[in-house]
């Protein structure tokens, strides 16, 4: 094999270019053009360079948008860059001990929460409302209808496993994140206990995946099991729950709903005193509080 690995990898390269444009010229050409740029590249870049093309291809798949187009390169490069430079945190204990930790801290700043029952219609007395539910949600609270499209249904399973997965590929042993790819299918899979021992007691694991393709837990464990040979084997229990489309993302990924096409982008005011604050805003699904931040925000600036 050559030494230069872009000569090593030129033929996969030539097949992604062909499977993206479909035509062998136009392939061609972009395998050319990125020889050029990849001889004038210094040997840090070439290595920066080359873990985002290697990476961004399945995380594209993260989203709705289909991984050819302009959004699903989008979020596969910015997926791929967080992850280089910041890594994908989990946290320690399991989720939950976030919500803990948000309702500790409101209760300490005096906020009185109420559980178990459900808004159908806005409080008498209110100055503002920061609606952190979806779009849909929101408007049939407010008594209006969004024609936001919603992303897909999901099917999400976790499992208790006797054992660690025994991925055939030896980098899917040792990441607890695991992107599970094939014609027609796309399961995301999650193994934690190697970043957080609590998650599961010492030799077992706990784990679990979702996917927007596959309708059945049993069609998802095949697809790891194909990958896993074995990992049939250790599942000790199973629980699967089916969310409705919309239940992800608060609406679809792709390009014709994000950034200004997101419902209330740079204005999170939905209607009288009422603002949008869940995933289904700017900048979207995601444990990252910026939508409610945003309409806190607006919120603080016109009810002083
Ligand atoms: C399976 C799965 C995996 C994910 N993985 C990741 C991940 O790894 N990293 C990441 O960053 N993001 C992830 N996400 C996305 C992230 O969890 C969501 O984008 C985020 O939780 C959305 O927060 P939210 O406050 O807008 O909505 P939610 O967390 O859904 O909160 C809305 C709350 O409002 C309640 N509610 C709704 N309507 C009413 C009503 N009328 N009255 C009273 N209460 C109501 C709901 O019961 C719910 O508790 C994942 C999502 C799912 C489903």
């Amino acid at each position: 094999m050559s030494e230069d690995p872009f000569v090593a990898h030129r033929s996969l390269l030539f097949t992604v270019a062909y499977e993206m444009l479909g035509s062998v010229a136009d392939a061609e050409d972009v395998v050319q053009e990125t020889w050029l740029r990849w001889a004038a590249l210094v040997d840090a870049e070439r290595r920066w360079h080359g873990l985002l093309a290697a990476e961004g291809r399945p995380l594209r798949l993260h989203t709705d948008a289909p991984p050819r187009s302009v959004a699903g390169r989008f979020f596969g490069l910015v997926l791929t860059m967080l992850g280089r430079t910041r890594g994908y945190p989990c946290v320690g204990g399991g989720s939950g001990v976030l919500t803990q930790q948000l309702v500790e801290r409101a209760l300490a700043r005096g906020v009185e929460l109420r559980l178990g029952s459900r808004l159908d219609r806005l409080p008498a007395a209110r100055r503002a409302v920061i609606g952190a539910v979806s779009v849909w949600e929101l408007g049939s609270i407010v008594g209006r209808t969004s024609r936001v499209r919603p992303d897909p249904a999901t099917l999400k399973v976790d499992w208790t496993l006797d054992g660690p997965v025994p991925w055939s590929a030896e980098a899917a042993r040792r990441t607890p994140v695991v992107h599970v790819g094939g014609p027609g299918r796309f399961v995301l899979f999650g193994q934690y206990s190697m970043a957080d021992p609590s998650r599961a007691p010492a030799g077992k694991e706990t784990a679990w995946a979702y996917s927007h393709d596959l309708q059945s837990a049993d069609a998802i464990e095949a697809a790891i099991e194909a990958l896993a040979p074995g990992f049939r084997a250790l599942v000790r229990g199973r629980r699967e729950e089916r969310l409705a489309p919309g239940r992800l993302n608060g609406g679809t990924a792709r390009l014709t709903n994000q950034l200004v096409f997101r419902p209330r982008f740079g204005r999170p005011r939905f209607a009288d005193g009422v603002y949008l604050a869940s995933m289904s805003a700017h900048p979207g699904g995601g444990v990252h509080g910026a939508p409610g931040w945003l309409a806190a925000q607006a919120a603080l600036r016109e009810h002083r």
